[in-house]
């Protein structure tokens, strides 16, 4: 498990609405020497369930490691770069995870 210092900043690096990906991205940063906190919705709120059925999880990394975490996710293959806003999107993403700009399906 890491180990958090509370004064240590913490970003998101990834969002998705799955566990199983969530699972896949944790285990990418980790075997690259990147400790990430995994937030959901469902570890703080009883029915933490979006309306389709899927939780919301966040993976946050400290500040300093943002960039090694998103190299990694992108060397998997995991990950574009929104043009609008130019945080992370997944390659089959539709729209951004985060300003909801339509993607280009690749
Ligand atoms: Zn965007």
């Amino acid at each position: 498990m890491a180990t958090w210092n509370k004064n240590d900043a913490l970003v998101e690096v990834w969002r998705t609405w799955g566990e199983t990906e969530a699972n896949i991205v944790q285990g990418l940063l980790e075997s690259s020497g990147v400790e990430c906190a995994i937030q959901g919705e469902s570890t703080r709120l009883t029915h933490g369930f979006t309306l389709d059925g899927l939780a919301e999880v966040r993976i946050l990394v400290r500040e300093e490691d943002r960039e090694r975490a998103l190299e990694t996710i992108a060397e998997a293959g995991h990950m574009t770069e929104c043009p609008d806003c130019g945080q992370p999107a997944g390659t089959d993403d539709r729209a951004c995870r985060f300003c909801r700009a339509p993607l280009a399906v690749r």
